[in-house]
């Protein structure tokens, strides 16, 4: 993905203007105008009576809580593009923070008139608004990027600060996301958990009166929240730390954090992070329901695609693997969350039996194109305790015409070694009718080289993290070198996975890997699109 450097924001000026609406413009991305003057006139309200709690503190002598006040006030003026309060709020929080309350009163006076500059600006500017707000041309290409992103569906902003909480909610709502939803304090935050399901994405502030962002995180970790945490605050890196440690030890997935104000490219940048299907795998077990899968199979949604596998040196196709794929009321649905899915419902059985089959014609079909290649399907682990499984295949071998030494059952490294015994007890079995076993996702799991002896694979794959960028890594890199001595000892063959670069190839050639797979050579696809990239490739040799 090609992602734009996100360009700091301005630091806050002197003398800078009342209103700047180009720094708006980059705080909450594409508004309406009638959006920002609502962003605008929230500020000044909330900013009215601010200052009115300033005049009371100073009289009071509380510095202390002043500071406190100044320093939201700050945040909040930056976020609509109020430089010049900003800058005066700042320098009061630090005039309070030094016990200079006379200095402070004077700051206060002149923060009032510049309040009332604000307001003269945005009576003045209303016209132009529309102009000013609509998007910036670097804009252009992050509107883009949001559209290659597998987004939440559904978002949670906490926040005791409104204006935040409004800047946010326009935020995501802009980059695409279905629903945004607000709450004001962490014990909002998680009745709103408990009643609507699939909040995928939380976005919280740290700092908020009565529940702190650090108790909330520890009632969100004993609540069992999957979803992905976004820290949005200004809170300092001490307390950022502690954040993350915690989240770490209770296994909650902090996504990373976002200064205030959060902008449109940051949060664009972290969510293209925080959205690879391994974290929102995590973040969405429950959003496929039986009943679509059952609907699904009903309605032959389900397809194979085929992904090739080639010779490392010579780059000759030898062979495909088998990747499901379903579109669900025309939008495709990853093949991790509907495995997972099936498996937690029971339902892994006929979903996989259809999607062997297709994949078992499928490989039939190639042979008869003039490819008898061989065809790689993925055994789940709830399948493969199945006891009808070998004979299933059996039977599938027969009815698509399709020979059992050309079979490969890939099988992931954690499934076999959850249940050691058993798995060994059928895979041995399979074994025993022909078909080639491959340890799939290799390096992922704890396997021993004692362990994996006992098993009868025939291949190993290494899982794409260990392939990846391992030309940069060293340690990744030894992992690799040391999986592939290990396969070499074990007298397995290897293919490598996710071979997306040059570099990538290049490397696990050099380690002597066997086979090798991945975007480099070819996505999965169609078996029709397959037969005609492989005889391209046949004209080409
Ligand atoms: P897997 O078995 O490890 O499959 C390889 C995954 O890596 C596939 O993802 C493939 O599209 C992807 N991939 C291949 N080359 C590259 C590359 O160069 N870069 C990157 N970033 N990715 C690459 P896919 O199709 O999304 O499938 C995800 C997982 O879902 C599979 O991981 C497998 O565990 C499961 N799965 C897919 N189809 C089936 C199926 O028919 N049955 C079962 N039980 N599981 C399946
Ligand atoms: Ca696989
Ligand atoms: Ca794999």
């Amino acid at each position: 993905m090609v992602r734009k450097e996100a360009l700091p924001l301005a630091p806050l000026a002197d003398a800078g203007p009342a209103l700047d609406l180009g720094y708006l413009a980059r705080v909450v991305g594409r508004v309406e105008t009638g959006q920002a003057r609502e962003l605008i006139d929230l500020f000044t309200g909330t900013a009215r009576h601010d200052l009115l709690l300033c005049q009371r503190q100073l009289d009071e002598g509380d510095g202390v809580a002043l500071a406190l006040v100044m320093h939201k006030l700050k945040s909040s003026a930056r976020m609509v593009g109020a430089l010049r309060f900003a800058s005066l709020a700042e320098k009061l929080e630090d005039a309070a923070k030094g016990s200079r309350l006379d200095a402070a009163r004077l700051i206060c006076g002149d923060m009032k008139h510049a309040l009332g500059d604000i307001e003269t600006a945005l009576d003045r500017l209303a016209d132009s608004l529309s102009q000013a707000v609509s998007p910036a041309p670097t804009f252009a290409d992050t509107a883009h990027a949001a559209d290659n992103l597998s987004l939440p569906q559904r978002a949670l902003v906490v926040d005791d600060d409104p204006l935040a909480r409004r800047q946010l909610e326009l935020l995501l709502t802009g980059l695409g996301i279905g629903e945004v939803l607000t709450v004001e304090d962490g014990a909002n935050a998680l009745m709103e958990l408990e009643r609507t399901v699939g909040i995928d994405l939380l976005l919280i502030d740290l700092n908020m009166p009565g529940m702190d962002g650090i108790e909330f995180l520890r009632r969100l970790a004993d609540v069992g929240y999957r979803g992905c945490l976004l820290v949005v605050s200004g809170v300092e890196a001490r307390l950022l730390q502690s954040a993350a440690d915690l989240a770490r030890s209770k296994q909650l997935h902090l996504g990373g954090t976002l200064k205030k104000p959060a902008t449109r490219e940051a949060l664009l940048a972290l969510l293209s992070v925080v959205s690879q299907p391994a974290v929102a795998a995590r973040a969405e077990p429950d959003a496929v329901l039986p009943d679509d899968i059952l609907d699904g199979i009903r309605h032959d949604e389900f397809e194979v695609h085929f992904q090739p596998k080639v010779d490392a040196s010579t780059l000759r196709p030898v062979g495909v693997e088998a990747l499901a794929r379903w579109r669900r009321d025309g939008k495709p649905v990853r093949p991790d969350l509907f495995i997972v899915a099936a498996e937690q419902h029971g339902l892994i059985g006929p979903l996989s039996e259809m999607l062997v089959t297709k994949a078992l014609h499928g490989g039939a079909r190639l042979a008869e194109a003039g490819f008898p290649l061989f065809v790689a399907v993925n055994l789940s682990a709830g399948w493969l305790t199945d006891i009808h499984l070998p004979e299933f295949i059996l039977t599938s071998l027969q009815t698509a015409g399709f020979p059992a030494k050309r079979l490969i059952l890939e099988i992931t490294e954690t499934s076999v070694m959850a249940d050691a015994n058993t798995a060994l007890d059928i895979m041995t079995r399979l074994r025993l009718k022909g078909f080639k076993l491959s340890i799939d996702d290799f390096g992922t799991g704890y396997s021993s080289m004692e362990q994996l002896q006992r098993f009868p694979f025939g291949e190993l794959k290494l899982d794409r993290s260990f392939v990846q960028g391992a030309a940069e890594k060293p340690a990744t890199r030894a992992i690799l070198a040391a999986s592939l001595e290990l396969a070499l000892k074990l007298k397995l063959s290897t293919v490598a996975e996710g071979v997306e670069t040059e570099q990538d190839l290049d490397l696990v050639r050099g380690l002597g890997c066997d086979l090798v797979q991945g975007w480099l050579i070819a996505k999965a696809m169609p078996l029709d699109e397959l037969i005609v990239w492989l005889r391209e490739r046949d004209s080409q040799a």
